[in-house]
């Protein structure tokens, strides 16, 4: 009921939608090369939040010593989570967009640090 969509890099066997779910060729075993640049991409970005995360309670518990209260407990790890590998489709496009976004954010704020430097210069400068 599936029409063939691709074709296995190593045995050369016609693949289904069906049989790309999989993470290794249904003929041969191999492992699927998109299948493993989804894991490579899942792992990029959960490395990403977590270095964001930890960013984030570095800066919440800054905040929190300046009230008085104790450092908050670390955001546990998401590396590794069964869940967050990409095998489908929707999770594929989520990656894609937290992608997008962290470079979005980080685009964002190197222009405001470039733009409050080129201020700096402008002001400073003899007329
Ligand atoms: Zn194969």
């Amino acid at each position: 009921m599936y029409e063939p969509v691709q074709r296995c890099t190593h045995c050369g066997a016609n693949l289904t939608l069906d049989d790309l779910r999989k993470p290794n060729c249904t003929y041969c075993g191999t492992v699927l090369p998109h299948r493993a640049q989804a894991e490579q991409h899942a792992q990029v970005v959960g490395q990403v939040m977590n270095q964001m995360m930890g960013q984030q309670a570095q800066i919440q518990n800054q905040w929190r010593q300046g009230f008085g209260l104790g450092p908050m407990a670390p955001p546990p790890p998401m590396m590794g989570t069964p869940m967050y590998v990409a095998n489908n489709d929707v999770s594929k496009n989520i990656t894609r967009m937290i992608l997008i976004m962290v470079a979005v954010i980080v685009g964002f704020t190197l222009l405001i640090v470039i733009a409050g430097f080129l201020f700096a210069f402008l002001a400073a400068a003899p007329r």
